[in-house]
């Protein structure tokens, strides 16, 4: 016996069932299942995906048995619809078929539908008589002929077109509903002589040639340019192939008791339990996806809301809006998920014809989970599993309304989510003195420096046209909660000119430009935003995503806002807060130049004497933020090039406060200089020659413990090295953290408890991890360097290759952006263990910007950190990510 092709269905049986995806694809496995839990679908049989994987090996051949196979299961269909395929007059009835595509996963539109096939010349006539509806007989079969000529054969539909439109012409007609059955009939011998014309071929009057030309024109669609494109941006497998569903033709277009709609089971965009739907009188499928007649709600309560005129379903045909509503739940207890169905009323007799489950936004997404737990339906865990992390962040910021027009002027990376608009400003200072006087301004920068920060921070949106997703811009937008588009290459950016150029027009500053951090464009004009609603069903689902997750999740934060938007988030804590941001200030950056430009370490000491009161302020605010959750304060890490002066004005003034020339401040600035300052004078190595900056920043932090802890309150600092290398590093940077911490509390009379760790960002950091551990009371892995310094690729310049290679499939993502777990990965898991192995109680995170990257939480998970450390609008992510993470270890675990 030959391999089983072809699985029938219909009359409350089926050979097939819903799980049965990968063979019968998404929609006939639906069918089937639809078949056998009662509901009435036309009968029908599906082809299976392994004939389709056989056609396309074989470039057209069909696999042996299948000729058999699908001639049984249409004597099976005649048998059960009493009419013969291809009727003839004696017999009095006609059994027409569809014949449609259908993979495993849904492809919209992608490939090709022929509807009404078993239409002739003689099949019409009998069709006819058997509906007393000759108009509909002749309309179904030019419907039929003009399909089967464009899908199968290949025919342009302008030819039939061009023909309608001069009968039309000729005979004084306006629709085609104007057209009798007498005009059909004098029209149709000209759609057969264009087929004729058109292949050289008469068209096919025998039904069975007819199904076997559609057959293989349905898996030949699965290689269709248009098939082929939506797979790769869609990540569907090439050798998935499609199935072929045949299945006996139902009408919603035989009179005023005929109907056609799509519904879904609750509705798509707000979650709400309510029958959501349209529909059409009189219309097959086509009709009310094609939009040239105004669908009709489907119940009530969805036009009153609506405050829609045209009646609803359950008004005109209220009991079978009763049996659809019944269908509607019977289907929703069954897949226990919304669902989005197809149906046909003819002649009074409901058809389900497809269902599968519904796209949603992430709104009624949660709603949706948390009502379904409610109802019994589902329980905590799957209402878990059915959210997708990274979409919570459409709820997190603004968004920009999905029904305004868009005029884009480019497309970068999207590299930090949310909407914003405002008049361009092109310099930090500018966007400081708009936003005073109370305009909203978009910052746009060929890349932003740390410099630029006071104008970040009061623009509302940031764009610039080079860096990648971990480029200054994006970092620190990022951890402000604010939208920020990256490497918009196909704009011009001109400070000086303060114009900005794209698509041959110039934009000059105060214009207004619209940025979508989410979608990476930047738009022309005022887009309108709408604002995040954190419903209860928000909170309510990640209280059920805490309840599993055993990954600590904090947050990245070093301002008072960031903070406290990272604690509303739910933060347990801080993993990294980066000191040198709190520097720019305009009244604090004078006394870092001074402390930098110092020529000897008295007057060096002095300017850091003038920062200690600021960063205590600094650490107090976040301490008490964070009361009774850890604090993680990095000392201070990057190049001190950063903080130099620029514009001679700025040096001016750092020469008064000094006390020096100009040129001498030129000629020390010069002295710092550094062809690789990522790899240069920062972290520890910093705090090795000028020990006081780390002595000045642990007295601030721990006088303001001191300070709170005195006053009763519940505070846990931690004070982290970076950049640490080698062993001897930290030994002796520890050494100075302890001493000064342990002078301060003595001198205070304060006990406290707290630790001292490292950053592993370096390769040999991670290899070295057993010796660090020694010193280390905990490690962060900062993944953003340690990704830089495993591959040797900058992280501020490589956004512009990147993608190259990513076109190109050299590099399937951005290893700034999703952990490299083949590399970087390993020195994380190598750390790990080593540290381990030294210190068992040793507490591992990461606070690189992969801690909110739901794939690389998920490693996290399993390799088995401690917590992740990310911006604060990602923290919900990471929550979520890390109980998805422990649901599917504990799944494998059981398995
Ligand atoms: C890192 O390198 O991953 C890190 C968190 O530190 P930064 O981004 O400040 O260098
Ligand atoms: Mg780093």
């Amino acid at each position: 016996m030959s391999q089983k092709w072809t699985y029938s269905f219909g009359g409350g049986n089926a050979e097939g069932s819903a799980k049965m995806r990968n063979l019968l694809g998404g929609k006939g496995a639906n069918l089937h299942e639809m078949c056998a839990l009662g509901l009435s679908v036309p009968p029908g049989f599906t082809i299976t995906t392994e004939v389709c994987a056989h056609v396309t090996a074989t470039g057209g051949d069909y696999p042996d048995g299948l000729n058999d196979q699908v001639n049984a299961a249409v004597a099976k269909l005649e048998t059960a619809m009493g009419a013969p395929f291809g009727g003839t007059k004696a017999e009095g009835r006609v059994l027409l078929l569809s014949v449609r595509s259908g993979a495993r996963a849904s492809m919209p539109g992608m490939m090709d539908t022929v509807l009404n096939l078993g239409l002739n010349d003689e099949a019409v006539e009998i069709l006819a008589q058997e509906t007393g509806d000759e108009r509909f007989a002749y309309d179904s079969y030019r419907r039929f002929i003009q399909m089967f000529g464009d899908v199968v054969l290949g025919v342009d539909h302008y030819h039939f077109e061009d023909l309608l439109e001069d009968y039309k012409l000729d005979h004084a007609l306006k629709l085609d509903t104007d057209l009798t059955a007498d005009d059909w009939k004098a029209l149709l011998p000209s759609y057969i002589e264009a087929i004729e014309k058109q292949t050289g071929e008469p068209f096919p009057q025998d039904p069975r040639q007819q199904l076997w030309a559609a057959i293989g024109a349905v898996f030949k669609s699965w290689t269709n340019q248009r098939a082929k494109t939506y797979r790769k941006l869609h990540d569907i497998p090439e050798s998935w192939g499609t199935a072929v569903n045949v299945q006996t033709m139902v009408f919603g277009n035989m009179g005023n008791d005929s109907a056609t709609g799509v519904c879904f089971t609750r509705n798509p965009s707000t979650g709400e339990n309510l029958f959501y739907g349209e529909y059409l009188i009189n219309a097959q499928g086509e009709d009310v996806v094609a939009g040239i007649r105004t669908p009709q709600p489907l119940s009530l309560a969805e036009k009153q809301a609506a405050k829609i005129a045209l009646p609803s379903l359950e008004e005109t045909m209220p009991e079978l809006y009763a049996e659809l509503d019944g269908v509607r739940h019977t289907l929703e207890q069954h897949y226990k998920d919304m669902q989005d169905l197809e149906f046909t009323i003819q002649k009074g007799k409901l058809w389900i014809l497809q269902t599968r489950g519904g796209k949603r936004t992430t709104k009624a997404a949660l709603k949706i989970a948390v009502d379904m737990v409610e109802e019994g339906l589902i329980d905590h865990t799957e209402a878990i599993r059915r959210i997708e992390p990274a979409h919570l962040d459409q709820l997190l910021h603004p968004t920009l309304d999905p029904d305004a027009p868009r005029d884009i002027l480019g497309q970068g990376l999207p590299a930090s989510p949310g909407a914003a608009f405002g008049k361009l400003v092109f310099t930090a200072k500018e966007a400081e003195a708009w936003a005073e006087r109370g305009e909203a301004v978009i910052l746009a920068r060929v890349e932003t420096s740390p410099e630029d920060i006071g104008g970040m921070h009061v623009a509302k949106g940031i764009l610039t046209t080079r860096g990648g997703m971990t480029s200054h811009a994006a970092v620190v937008a990022r951890g402000m909660g604010k939208p920020c588009v990256s490497g918009v290459g196909d704009i011009v950016v001109d400070v000086k000119a303060k114009t900005l150029s794209a698509l041959g027009e110039v934009l000059h500053e105060g214009d207004l430009v619209t940025i979508d951090g989410s979608a990476g464009q930047v738009i022309k004009g005022h887009v309108p935003t709408v604002d995040p609603e954190l419903s209860g069903d928000f909170a309510t689902l990640m209280g059920w995503a805490d309840e599993v997750r055993v990954l600590g999740v904090r947050a990245n934060a070093e301002t008072p806002m960031d903070a406290k938007v990272a604690r509303g988030f739910g933060a347990e804590g801080i993993g990294l807060a980066r000191t040198e941001h709190m520097f720019f200030d305009a009244e604090r950056i004078i006394h870092m130049r001074e402390m930098i430009l110092a020529k000897d370490v008295e007057v060096r000491r002095a300017a850091l004497d003038k920062l200690l009161p600021y960063q205590r302020q600094d650490f107090a605010d976040l301490l008490s933020i964070m009361e009774g959750l850890p604090v993680t304060i990095r000392l201070l890490d990057p190049p001190l090039h950063e903080f130099l002066p620029q514009s001679e004005a700025d040096i001016e003034k750092v020469a008064k406060a000094l006390g020096v020339t100009t040129e001498a401040v030129v000629r020390r600035a010069k002295d710092l200089h550094e062809f690789n300052p990522m790899l240069g004078h920062r972290g520890c190595r910093l705090a090795i020659t000028y020990p006081e900056i780390y002595e000045m920043q642990t007295r601030a932090i721990f006088e303001a413990a001191a300070d709170l802890k005195a006053v009763g309150k519940d505070v846990h600092p931690e004070v982290m090295i970076p950049l640490v290398a080698d062993r001897a590093e930290l030994t002796r940077l520890k050494a100075l953290v302890v001493e000064v911490a342990d002078e301060v509390l003595a001198a205070r009379g304060v006990k406290l408890d707290y630790h001292v760790g490292t950053m592993i960002e370096l390769p040999r950091a991670a290899l070295q991890a057993g010796e660090i551990a020694l010193d280390a009371e905990f490690f962060s892995f900062g993944t953003n360097d340690l990704t830089q310094t495993t591959y040797g690729l900058s992280r501020d310049d490589a956004g512009s290759f990147l993608q190259i290679y990513r076109e190109k499939g050299v590099m399937d993502y951005d290893p700034f952006v999703t952990l490299d777990q083949a590399g970087v990965g390993e020195l994380i898991k190598i750390g790990t263990e080593r540290g381990r192995a030294t210190r068992p109680d040793l507490k591992v995170g990461i606070c690189g910007e992969h801690g909110g990257d739901p794939a690389s939480v998920r490693f996290c998970h399993g390799v088995g950190l401690d917590y992740v450390s990310c911006s604060p609008y990602r923290v919900p992510i990471a929550r979520l990510a890390a109980a998805q993470a422990a649901l599917n270890v504990d799944a494998e675990n059981n398995a």
